[in-house]
C-alpha cells in the first residue's frame, strides 16, 4: 500500500495542474516498513524529454541523483516517481513500462482539461513486462 500524506499530495496535484498539456515529473520520499510505504515529501522536476511532452517525460539522471542524496540527508527513502497523463487515463503505459524499475512505486495523475481527475499508483516487474496496481491511500 501506499499512503501519500496531503502536503505532498497538494503539491502533486498542484505541479500536474502547472505543467498540462504536457506531462510533470518528480519523486516521492518518504518512509518504509510492514507492506506500507508512507510518502511525506513530494520533489518536483523538470521534463527533460528533448521530443513532445505531451505524451512522454524524461527525468534528468542529475536531478534524480540529487533526489536520492536529499533522502539520505533527511533520512528518507526514495519511494517512487509521479507523473501525469494530460487527458488520459491514470494507466501504466507501455513507454512507462520501458522507463520504469521494480523498487519504485509509481503514481500516476490523470488530468483532464487542467483539472485533476484521478490517480492510481503502479508496481512494474522486473522484467518491465505488467505492472500491479497498488492500494493508494490519500491521508
Ligand atoms: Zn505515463
Amino acid at each position: 500500500m501506499l499512503r501519500i500524506e496531503a502536503q505532498p499530495w497538494t503539491e502533486m496535484v498542484k505541479h500536474a495542474r502547472a505543467t498540462y498539456p504536457d506531462e510533470c515529473v518528480g519523486v516521492m520520499l518518504g518512509t518504509s516498513g510492514n507492506g506500507t510505504k508512507s510518502v511525506v515529501s513530494a520533489l518536483p522536476m523538470e521534463n527533460v524529454n528533448p521530443g513532445p511532452k505531451r505524451q512522454r517525460y524524461q527525468l534528468d539522471s542529475k536531478d534524480l541523483l540529487a533526489a536520492d542524496a536529499e533522502a539520505r540527508r533527511r533520512g528518507l527513502e526514495l519511494i517512487g516517481i509521479y507523473h501525469s497523463h494530460p487527458d488520459c487515463d491514470a494507466y501504466f503505459s507501455k513507454t512507462d513500462l520501458e522507463n520504469s524499475c521494480p523498487w519504485y512505486s509509481f503514481v500516476v495523475l490523470s488530468v483532464r482539461n487542467g483539472e485533476f481527475d484521478h490517480a492510481n499508483s503502479w508496481l512494474p516487474d522486473a522484467e518491465q513486462t505488467k505492472a500491479e496496481k497498488e492500494d493508494l491511500v490519500i491521508v
